[in-house]
C-alpha cells in the first residue's frame, strides 16, 4: 500500500466553525496569543488561560467534522494514511480517520502543569481550577503553547520521510517547528496543497496547487487519488 502523509492546519476546521487565527490579524478569538497561549501567560493569569481553553473546548465539542475531514477518512480504503495535524480539535478522529498524530496536543484532554506526559480525559467541557494531577499540580489543557517543546516533532519528521504522496491542507506554515516538516518529504514525491489563499513558502513551486476551500478541494482530490 502506498503511504499518504497529510499535514493539516487550522484552515481544515474553518468550515466547521472553528476560527483560524492568521485570518483575524494574529488574534485568536479576540485574544493576543501571548496572553493565552504561553507558559508566561499561565504563570501570570492561570484563570484567564483556563477560561480561554475551556471556551475553545466547548466550541470544539459543539463543532462537527466537515466534508474535508470525512473525505480524508475515505483515503484509508486504498492507502496507508497518516494525518499529522497542528490542530487541537478532534475533528479528524470524529470524521473517521484512524491514524492521527497531534503535534500540538488535543484540547479534549487535560495535562499536569508539572509533568506534560501526564494527561487525562476530561469529564464535560471544563477544567476547574481546583482539579489536580496525581502529583497535586493544577490541570491545564493538553496543548503545546508557544515556547514549549513539541514532543511529537521527531516522530512526525520520520513519517514525512516515508511519504509516497504528501498533502498540505489549510496551514499558513508560519508556526515552527511544524512548518519545517515539509522539508523532510523526499524531493521526488508528489505534493499537493489545498488552501483558498496559497501561503508563501520556500519550495512552494514544487507543489500542485489546489486554490480552493478544504470542503471543495479535498473531496475532489480524494476522488482523484481513489481513481473514481
Ligand atoms: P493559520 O491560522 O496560521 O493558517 C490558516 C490557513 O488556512 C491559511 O493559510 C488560510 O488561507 C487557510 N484557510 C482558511 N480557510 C480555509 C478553508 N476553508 N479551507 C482550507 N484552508 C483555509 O493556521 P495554522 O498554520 O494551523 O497555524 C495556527 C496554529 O494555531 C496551529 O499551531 C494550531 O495549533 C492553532 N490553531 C488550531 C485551531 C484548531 O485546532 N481548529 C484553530 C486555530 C488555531
Amino acid at each position: 500500500m502506498k503511504k499518504i502523509v497529510i499535514l493539516t492546519g487550522a484552515g481544515i476546521s474553518a468550515e466547521s466553525g472553528l476560527k483560524t487565527f492568521r485570518d483575524s490579524d494574529g488574534l485568536w478569538e479576540g485574544y493576543n496569543i501571548e496572553d493565552v497561549a504561553t507558559p508566561e501567560a499561565w504563570r501570570r493569569n492561570p484563570v484567564l488561560v483556563q477560561q480561554f481553553y475551556n471556551e475553545r473546548r466547548k466550541s470544539v465539542i459543539e463543532a462537527q467534522p466537515n466534508a474535508a475531514h470525512y473525505a480524508l477518512a475515505k483515503l484509508e480504503e486504498k492507502y496507508d494514511v497518516t494525518i499529522i495535524t497542528q490542530n487541537i480539535d478532534d475533528l479528524h478522529e470524529r470524521g473517521g480517520s484512524t491514524n492521527v498524530v497531534h503535534l500540538h496536543g488535543i484540547i479534549t484532554r487535560s495535562q499536569s502543569s508539572k509533568d506534560s506526559t501526564l494527561t487525562y480525559p476530561i469529564d464535560g467541557w471544563e477544567i476547574k481550577m481546583d482539579e489536580t494531577c496525581e502529583l497535586g499540580s493544577p490541570l491545564r489543557a493538553h496543548v503545546v503553547w508557544f515556547g514549549e517543546d513539541v514532543p511529537m516533532i521527531e516522530t512526525a519528521a520520520r513519517i514525512c520521510q516515508q511519504a509516497d504522496v504528501f498533502i498540505l491542507i489549510g496551514s499558513s506554515l508560519a508556526v515552527y517547528p511544524a512548518a519545517g516538516l515539509v522539508n523532510y518529504v523526499p524531493r521526488h514525491v508528489p505534493k499537493y496543497i489545498v488552501d483558498p489563499k496559497i501561503p508563501q513558502m520556500s519550495g512552494n513551486s514544487t507543489f500542485i496547487k489546489i486554490e480552493e476551500k478544504a470542503s471543495v478541494g479535498v473531496p475532489s482530490l480524494v476522488t482523484d487519488l481513489l481513481g473514481h
